[in-house]
C-alpha cells in the first residue's frame, strides 16, 4: 500500500490500487476506517479494454481506497509504534533464549523475546534462517513481479473511464489515480501496471527502457493519440502478487518464538495481508497467556 509524491505536487499510489472486502472481520475494520474518513469507496468507472473495445465492468464489487493516499492506513496502524524506516533488517540470531536483531550494517536494533517477520515470502525465508522449517516454507512461495509506471500529464487524457483491466497487452491495469476520492482531481496522474508475464521477461531491464514500452502500450490500449508526459518514472515491484500462497494463515515456531505472516500466507492482496496479520497477533497473544502482562 505505497504512495509516492513528486515535487510538482503529483501523488501516485503505485502499489495496491484499491482493496475489496469479503471477510466480516476485515469488513468491521474497514467500516471503522470509513467512519473515521480514512477509507472511501472508489466509484470510478472501471472497464475492460480489448482490441480497442471497451466493456463496462459488470461486477458489483465495492472498491475501497485509503484517503488521502493509499499508505494512510499503514501510517494510521503505525501510530504510537516504534517504527524504524529505511532500515533493512538482517536475519536475527538466537542467543540465550532471546532473538538479537541487527540491521544489514550490523547495528544492533535490540534483543527480543519473540520475532514476527512480515516481509514477502522469499525475503522472509532469509530472515527466518533461525527456524529451518519456517525458512523452507516461506522460501517456497512464488511471487510475481510488477513493473509500475507513474505518469503525470499536463492535460486530461480523453478517455471515459477511470480504471481498466487491459487484455492482450504488456499492460494488465491502468488507472487515473486522480479519480480516486481525496486526490486532487485537477492533477492528471496515471498508474500503469505491466502484466506478470511481461514483467517477468523484462524484470532486469533498466527503468528507462520500461518507460517507452509501457507508454506505447498505454496509447495503443486507449486509442488516444500520444502526448508527452510531464513526468514519468518506472518502479519495479519484485514481489507483487503471490501466485501460490501457503494454505496456512501464518507460520509460527512455538519453541523458538518466531513467526511469519503476510499476503503470501493464505490470501494474496490487502485483505489477505490483514487477516494473516490479525491471525498472527492472535497466536502471539495466546502464547503470552502465561506471561504476566497487560494486553
Ligand atoms: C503493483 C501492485 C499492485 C497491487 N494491487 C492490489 C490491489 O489492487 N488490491 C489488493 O488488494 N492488493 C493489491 N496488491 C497487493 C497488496 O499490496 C499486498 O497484498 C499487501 O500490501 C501485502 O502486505 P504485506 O504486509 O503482506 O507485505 P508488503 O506490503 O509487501 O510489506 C512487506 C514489507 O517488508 C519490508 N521488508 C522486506 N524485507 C525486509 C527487511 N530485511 N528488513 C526490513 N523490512 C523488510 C518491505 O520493504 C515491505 O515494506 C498489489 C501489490 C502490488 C505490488
Amino acid at each position: 500500500m505505497a504512495t509516492r509524491r513528486h515535487d510538482n505536487g503529483a501523488v501516485f499510489d503505485h502499489g495496491a490500487q484499491y482493496f475489496t472486502v469479503r471477510d466480516q472481520r476485515f469488513q468491521n475494520c474497514v467500516d471503522s476506517w470509513q467512519h473515521a474518513g480514512l477509507v472511501q469507496r472508489w466509484t470510478g468507472r472501471i472497464v475492460s479494454l480489448h482490441d480497442h473495445n471497451t466493456e463496462q465492468d459488470k461486477s458489483s464489487t465495492a472498491r475501497f481506497v485509503a484517503c488521502p493516499v493509499m499508505n494512510a492506513i499503514c501510517r494510521h496502524l503505525a501510530e504510537n509504534l516504534d517504527v524504524r524506516t529505511n532500515t533493512r533488517v538482517a536475519p536475527p540470531s538466537r542467543c540465550q533464549g532471546k532473538w538479537l536483531v541487527s540491521d544489514e550494517t550490523g547495528s544492533e536494533l535490540g534483543e527480543f523475546d519473540l520475532v514476527i517477520v512480515s516481509a514477502p515470502g522469499p525475503q522472509a525465508g532469509e530472515l527466518l534462517r533461525g527456524s529451518a522449517h519456517l525458512a523452507r516454507l516461506a522460501s517456497s512461495v512464488k511471487i510475481a513481479g510488477c513493473w509500475a509506471l507513474l505518469v503525470h500529464f499536463h492535460a486530461r487524457i480523453d478517455v471515459d473511464f477511470d480504471g481498466a483491466f487491459v487484455q492482450d497487452s504488456p499492460l494488465s491495469w491502468i488507472a487515473r489515480n486522480s479519480s480516486k476520492p481525496g486526490r486532487n482531481p485537477d492533477t492528471e496522474t496515471w498508474i500503469l501496471h505491466a502484466s506478470g508475464d511481461w514483467t517477468q521477461s523484462h524484470l532486469e531491464q533498466p527503468p528507462e527502457a520500461i518507460h517507452e514500452r509501457l507508454l506505447d502500450a498505454f496509447w495503443d490500449a486507449t486509442g488516444v493519440g500520444a502526448v508527452p508526459p510531464s513526468y514519468v518514472v518506472a518502479h519495479r515491484w519484485r514481489y507483487a502478487l503471490p501466485t501460490e500462497p501457503l494454505p496456512d494463515r501464518y507460520l509460527f515456531d512455538g519453541d523458538l518464538q518466531i513467526g511469519a505472516c503476510g499476503d503470501w500466507c493464505s490470501g494474496p492482496r490487502v485483505e489477505g495481508a490483514f487477516l494473516s496479520g490479525a491471525a498472527m497477533a492472535g497466536r502471539v497473544l495466546a502464547s503470552m497467556d502465561h506471561v504476566d502482562c497487560e494486553v
